[in-house]
């Protein structure tokens, strides 16, 4: 007992002058990532936890809060990540000249400190940004927040815990605003969109002896109406039963043209359509399809006859609870794509990762 009391003494004096002469040289910055090997194993060589090099290898498919966090803790950090991600590119092709660039440098501009691609031809000498035509492009926060935020919004971080979550000792003791939170969940629905339709507007659902079930919907709407009054949206929904491919969308008013309006753009000819009885699905069976009316009263347990709008309705239901009660006109698009994408994507092993695969495929940067 005595013996190893004087050997881990002995060791812990070794240590601490081991670490004033390495403090001396190489400045005191990674003081906290140093540990002490408290077993009284003769190995103790502080190791650095967060090593650059270690972490590089160790990028999981599996990106958690902490794990993004320790992934993110320096510019430097954030730089590999993105780099692995593919939300920074790792190369470029000098946009003057063409000369292939691997080498990036810090460069200075006012306070901010930016990597740059610095062209190696010397009678160009071009400096382009990592950040151009990426994720990070327009951005006015510096990618730790960013990435945070983007992972707050895949999380379905409220307003409130988003902006907990990028404030204070972490991040110069500056305090997110609800603005930069709004814009950025802004911008990650576009990428749902995208992700969703990928500049294809023509897509259909359905097709010969496939059935949709169709509802009308509204949204922003409350049970009981207290206060100021609520904006409502209705959003036309089909879910096709065979493939489990759906849509949402929005229609100005509830009348006939526009319902069949979406009907005749998202639905293949031929497809048996189900609804509930209303004036509105009269002229279905006049536009190539084949039309049932619900019966949703009577469960019938075989497929082919059941005539039941129960799935999309349980879709709907099941999708309301993550939309808002006030969202604006312009912004209900937005929504509509986010939440189709998480059903989309809901069986994915890490929705995080999936979602930056998506931003590395829409922003692949110079
Ligand atoms: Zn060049």
């Amino acid at each position: 007992m005595e013996n190893t009391d004087l050997r881990q003494g002995h060791q812990a004096r070794k240590w601490k002058q081991d670490s004033q002469a390495r403090k001396r040289k190489q400045g005191t910055q990674d003081g906290k990532g140093q540990l002490m090997n408290d077993d009284g194993d003769s190995d103790l060589e502080p190791q650095i936890v967060f090593n650059s090099k270690v972490r590089k290898e160790a990028y999981h498919d599996v990106v958690n809060f902490t794990y993004l966090n320790d992934c993110t803790r320096t510019e430097d950090d954030c730089l590999q990540f993105c780099q692995h991600y593919g939300l920074l590119p790792k190369t470029i092709h000098c946009h003057k000249c063409g000369v292939y660039l691997v080498k990036l440098q810090k460069n200075s501009r006012g306070k901010k400190e930016i990597f740059c691609f610095r062209c190696n031809n010397r009678s160009c000498r071009a400096s382009m940004s990592v950040k151009r035509n990426t994720w990070f492009h327009q951005s006015r926060i510096d990618m730790k927040k960013n990435l945070i935020l983007t992972y707050m919004f895949v999380m379905q971080a409220d307003l409130n815990m988003a902006i907990r979550e990028t404030s204070g000792p972490s991040f110069n003791f500056l305090t997110t605003s609800t603005e930069t939170v709004t814009d950025l969940y802004t911008q990650c629905r576009k990428v749902c969109a995208e992700s969703l339709y990928g500049g294809n507007d023509s897509w259909q659902i359905g097709g010969t002896n496939y059935t949709v079930e169709l509802d009308i919907t509204s949204f922003g709407k409350r049970e009981f109406v207290v206060g100021r009054q609520v904006q409502t949206h209705h959003v036309v929904a089909g879910i096709c039963r065979e493939s489990d491919q759906c849509f949402f969308v929005p229609i100005e008013n509830l009348s006939e043209d526009d319902v069949l309006g979406v009907i005749v753009k998202r639905v293949e000819q031929g497809t048996i359509i189900i609804t509930e009885a209303s004036p509105l699905y009269m002229k279905i069976p006049d536009l190539g399809y084949r039309h049932r009316v619900s019966t949703n009263s009577c469960f019938d347990k075989d497929q082919a006859s059941n005539n039941s709008t129960n799935l999309v309705k349980a879709t709907v239901s099941s999708m309301k609870k993550h939309m808002p009660t006030n969202v604006n006109k312009k912004n209900i698009n937005g929504y509509l794509a986010e939440l189709l994408w998480r059903r989309q994507n809901k069986d994915k092993k890490c929705l995080f990762v999936s979602f930056l695969k998506e931003v590395a495929r829409l922003y692949p940067g110079l």
